[in-house]
């Protein structure tokens, strides 16, 4: 099983790691790394291996979760099973994704809490941010007002902080079960990604430390996707 990096440390930019196994010469599984694993709707880090006995490089251009492992898909072929790398992420496309997804935790938290909105889906790349949410007596001003206000919160700059509790702990807490749709039987430990003194929630993505790395949302386009269903696109600037 991969040793998730990012889960500990979010601001790990490079690591030392050993090759597990290599298949079709290209999909690299490592014992750990730093790469987060397209998920969740935040998209993957991209970056680069470099191996320790030769420095050659290999280009990491996807990772992708298959069951307990991260995999990684490589442009160079040549790895080898037991090779010692060092992995440096494109620690720019990293830090624009976190910031994103920590923005879609905002949003959320804002439409949840001041219109009871509920956030159906996400889609975070570099550059673009996409929120589906249920949205029965939709106004566009309300969207525009929670935008404000998610805003304001940023501004305050609250931090973010996360850490783990256990299945049962997580049960008698209804402020998070409300979020726990579909967690796997066999987790007993989960990671609470906290949002100090403004939300909390079962989280295994990557986010900034402090709300004011975010920037600023700004609305893009708002579409009707059907009865209730809309589609918020936002960038960050
Ligand atoms: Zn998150």
């Amino acid at each position: 099983m991969t040793k998730a990096l990012y889960l500990e440390d979010m601001y790990l930019k490079e690591f030392e790691a050993v090759v597990e196994s290599v298949s079709e010469e290209k999909f690299i599984v490592l014992d750990q790394t730093a790469f987060y694993p397209k998920s969740g709707g935040v998209d993957n880090d991209s970056g680069i291996f470099r191996r320790l006995s030769d420095n050659k490089e290999f280009k990491v251009i996807f990772a992708r979760k298959i069951e307990n492992e991260i995999s990684h898909e490589v442009e160079e072929l040549g790895l080898e099973v037991g090779d010692k790398i060092l992995g440096i992420l494109d620690w720019n496309r990293r830090f624009e994704l976190m910031r994103y997804h920590t923005a879609a935790h905002v949003l959320s938290g804002v439409f949840f809490n001041e219109g009871n909105v509920k956030v159906t889906g996400n889609n975070l790349v570099l550059g673009k941010g996409r929120i589906d949410f249920n949205f029965p007596n939709f106004e566009r001003d309300l969207v525009e007002k929670f935008v404000e206000r998610s805003n304001e919160i940023i501004q305050s700059d609250l931090n973010v902080e996360s850490h783990y509790i256990t299945r049962d702990e997580l049960e008698q807490d209804a402020s998070l079960m409300k979020l726990n749709m579909g967690l796997p039987k066999n987790i007993k430990h989960v990671r609470i990604v906290d949002i100090k003194t403004f939300d909390k929630q079962p989280d295994g993505g990557c986010h900034v430390s402090h709300l004011g790395e975010i920037g600023k949302i700004q609305i893009q386009k708002i579409q009707n996707k059907g009865k209730n269903n809309r589609r918020l696109y936002f960038e960050l600037i």
